[in-house]
């Protein structure tokens, strides 16, 4: 066991403060990372203020995770003492259930392993990013390309990865009319990856207090949902519609905006339920969807094809001091558009 610093949450609603945790001895196929860098993601703030419910505490949030990794197993095959790695939402899963073994392992029929508020196979908590060190098995561990700096990786690891899935599996690409809504830490990912991937992209965002800053990521339209000509605008238009919004929404009103056979894919993990109207999905053959993460084949892709492209994060390189403040501030829509924490200030 090692002794590493840590911020985490005491209990629910409190505020995250220093600590220290213990980490596992490197088991046979572990490996031991150096933590350089890690995103905040507003599912760390979720889960932190108890609002999916219940959860485990003391909480060490963090599952955009870039490091470097510093030991090996005994049984390690894929990485050596220097490589530039990442790790996101989950450390572990079954490995036999029909999902892990096509490599959806964020769908394990027994359930993933989360990075933190989760309880490993050891039968202790996991603690996530915002610490000095990880040790995770080499399976559930990416590779970050060199051509990508590990602290604008960092947020690939989650946000990344949660739009490139589903922009992939619903075929983004040339010719397609792909909205985003939301423009935050994932949303802004997913313009950027959808641009890349040829498609048309549309921000769909509260106001046009972010329009310039949407364009310069790759939209080629940006429209305000408060603007009630926007609804009437825009009906039919849209091949695909990735939402990511963190709170309940109209989604009756996302939908109006498909073509027929359009889909609408929900990211956004809001706290409370919504309420919606069926004839929105009738009208049109209509999909409404949702996507969680990627599995570890997929995020290994997502990042290669983010290094091809020249693609990471916008980021605000905080201290871990600044935890606090950086989530009122996502709270609020005021990220442009991730925090990363500078774990060497931890
Ligand atoms: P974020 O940075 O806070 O971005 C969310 C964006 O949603 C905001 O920037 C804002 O964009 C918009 N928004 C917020 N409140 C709204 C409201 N009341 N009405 C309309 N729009 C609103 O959060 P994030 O880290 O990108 O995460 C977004 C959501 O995805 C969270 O719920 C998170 O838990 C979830 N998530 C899911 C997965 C998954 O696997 N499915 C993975 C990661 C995160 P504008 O200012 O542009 O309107
Ligand atoms: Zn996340
Ligand atoms: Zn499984």
């Amino acid at each position: 066991m090692t002794t590493v610093a840590a911020y985490a949450a005491p209990a629910a609603k409190a505020p995250l403060e220093r600590t220290t945790i213990e980490r596992r001895a490197v088991g046979e196929s572990d490996v031991l990372i150096d933590i350089k860098f890690a995103g905040i993601c507003h599912s760390d703030i979720h889960q932190a203020r108890e609002g999916w419910g219940e959860a485990i505490f003391p909480m060490v949030p963090g599952h955009e995770i870039a490091g470097v990794v510093s030991e090996v197993g005994p049984g390690v095959t894929k990485f050596q003492v220097g490589d530039r790695v990442g790790v996101g939402c989950m450390v572990d899963s079954c490995r036999e259930c029909e999902n892990c073994l096509r490599g959806e392992e964020q769908y394990c029929l027994k359930g993933m392993v989360g990075t933190y508020n989760a309880v490993g196979k050891d039968g202790e908590p996991t603690y996530g990013g915002y610490s000095e060190k990880i040790v995770v098995d080499e399976n559930y561990v990416v590779r970050i390309p060199d051509g990508l700096s590990l602290d604008v990786a960092a947020p690939l690891l989650c946000a990344g990865i949660t739009t490139y899935s589903p922009l992939h599996h619903w075929n983004a690409g040339p010719g397609k009319k792909v909205a985003v809504v939301g423009l935050g830490g994932l949303g802004h990912m997913a313009v950027k990856i959808a641009h890349a991937m040829g498609a048309e992209v549309t921000v769909l965002s509260q106001s046009l207090r972010k329009k310039d800053d949407g364009l310069k990521l790759g939209a080629d339209h940006y429209h305000a949902t408060s603007d009630p000509k926007t609804l009437e605008e825009l009906a039919g238009t849209f091949d695909l519609i990735v939402s990511t919004v963190s709170a309940p929404m109209d989604f009756g009103a996302l939908l109006s905006l498909l073509k027929v056979d359009g889909a609408l894919v929900n990211v956004g993990a809001p706290e409370e339920p919504i309420a919606l109207n069926l004839f929105s999905v009738i009208g049109g053959r209509k999909t409404l969807a949702g996507s969680m993460i990627g599995g570890i084949r997929e995020t290994q892709e997502m990042l290669d094809f983010c290094a091809e492209h020249g693609i990471g994060a916008e980021i605000e390189l905080i201290s871990a001091a600044e935890i606090n403040e950086a989530y009122e501030r996502v709270l609020a829509s005021d990220v442009r558009y991730r925090f990363v924490i500078d774990t060497a200030t931890i």
